[in-house]
């Protein structure tokens, strides 16, 4: 049979780098380029977006080798940086959200991931582009009780994964987030051992795979999954899209309540903040908000603009949980540590001073490549945990909105 044309998603050693249109068999791009989400048609919409992302790749890559020649300097932060990653799972790769999300749920780990990993430990992209895919087996889900029936649970390891939590009690479980499908198996485990494992419902709070490529073994499982419409949508469309038993079957555009176990849980749509399917959810009587990536008490804040986020929605969103929020709430963060109000005010803080500053380069007509540059937050980086290259990413983010005129 003849050869196939596609367009790589990310670079394949011995095949040819992200935004390469390549020939290849078909059975290979049957089996396994097309599945894993690693190459796609080479159409003219496709060929658009890869190359935004290869000039993406490619601007990290310099600003990486920028990086680490600076770094070599200072052997401290090397070690740090390097301490971080093996106890904490890496946190850091410059924009692999919005790399993930480009690939919707099509990466899980594999090539971009990886590869970014490898980008962040100080190599440029070329020289790994066949790097193994994230170990899942050496992730461990750790269990945090927040209030005598509600768990948070996070996912410590080598892999980038959102936060999860479970709210028990005599009516089922109710879930929020599912954590990759490679995890599943770990989380189901870790909510059986807090509760009688009758998961009846889960709500994602946006469509990022490390929120929600868990959400197929959960329908599997009979769980009622709940989202906005803008999340179902997303989680539907792409180059491979969630089978029918993982989409949300109640889909929502305002608040909604729903009472069991005691409680009235309530899911609050956050407009277009981290991206535009966004829900904050609120457990009155457990004194827990979830949040969703809007807030992360780690890094510098990701605004995902390629799908509907904006930097006025998410300083909304802050906002609300602020006021929200009681003296004693939990916040339980898309990525991150638990923390309180104080903590996401002193956010909101820093994102407005971080908008005021940009907004003056802008206004000097900067570039971005210039904005980032002037390194505009090197004083505030001893405010954030894990920065890695998230500085840079937030002001490309800023920037670009503030240039949209937002
Ligand atoms: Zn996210």
């Amino acid at each position: 049979m003849a050869n196939v044309k596609l367009l790589l998603q990310e670079s394949i050693k011995n095949v040819g780098r992200v935004g390469d249109i390549v020939e290849v068999s078909p059975g290979y791009a049957r089996n396994y380029l097309l599945p894993r989400g690693m190459a796609v048609q080479p159409t003219p919409n496709n060929v658009k977006k890869v190359e935004a992302r290869r000039k993406e790749i490619e601007r990290q890559e310099r600003e990486r080798r920028r990086d680490n020649h600076a770094r070599s300097e200072r052997a401290n932060s090397t070690v740090h940086l390097a301490l971080r990653s093996s106890t904490n799972g890496w946190y850091a790769p410059s924009s692999l959200e919005s790399n993930m999300n480009t690939l919707k749920r099509s990466a899980l780990g594999f090539g971009i991931v990886a590869g970014l990993a490898a980008l962040a430990g100080g190599h440029p992209y070329a020289q790994a582009p066949a790097a193994a895919p994230p170990d899942y087996s050496k992730v461990e889900i750790q269990t945090t009780q927040l209030a005598p029936n509600f768990y948070r649970f996070e996912a410590v390891g080598p892999v980038l994964v959102g936060n999860a939590g479970a709210w028990v009690g005599p009516d089922g479980v109710f879930m929020v987030d599912a954590m990759f499908a490679q995890l599943n198996d770990k989380l189901v485990a870790a909510v059986k051992k807090v509760s009688d494992g009758r998961i009846r419902y889960l709500v994602n709070t946006h469509h990022h795979p490390d929120h929600t490529s868990g959400d197929p073994n959960f329908g599997a499982m009979g769980v009622a999954i709940l989202s906005r419409d803008e999340l179902r949508a997303h989680l539907a469309s792409g180059n491979n899209p969630t089978p029918a038993a993982g989409l949300p079957i109640i889909t929502y555009k305002g608040p909604v309540t729903l009472h069991m176990n005691g409680d009235d849980v309530q899911l609050i749509p956050i407009m277009n903040a981290h991206t535009d399917g966004d829900t904050m959810v609120y457990f009155p009587k457990a004194d827990v908000i979830m949040t969703g990536d809007f807030y992360r008490s780690i890094q510098y804040p990701n605004i995902d603009r390629n799908n509907g986020g904006s930097l006025k929605g998410m300083i909304d969103g802050l906002n609300a949980v602020v006021a929200l929020a009681k003296p004693s709430t939990k916040i339980v963060p898309g990525h991150g540590p638990v923390v309180d109000k104080t903590v996401v005010a002193a956010n909101i803080d820093l994102i407005n001073t971080i908008r005021t500053r940009v907004a003056a380069l802008v206004a000097q007509g900067k570039t971005q490549e210039e904005v980032i540059a002037a390194k505009p937050l090197a004083d505030l980086d001893a405010k954030v945990q894990q920065v890695g290259t998230t500085g840079d990413r937030f002001l490309g983010q800023v920037y670009a909105e503030l240039k949209a005129g937002k």
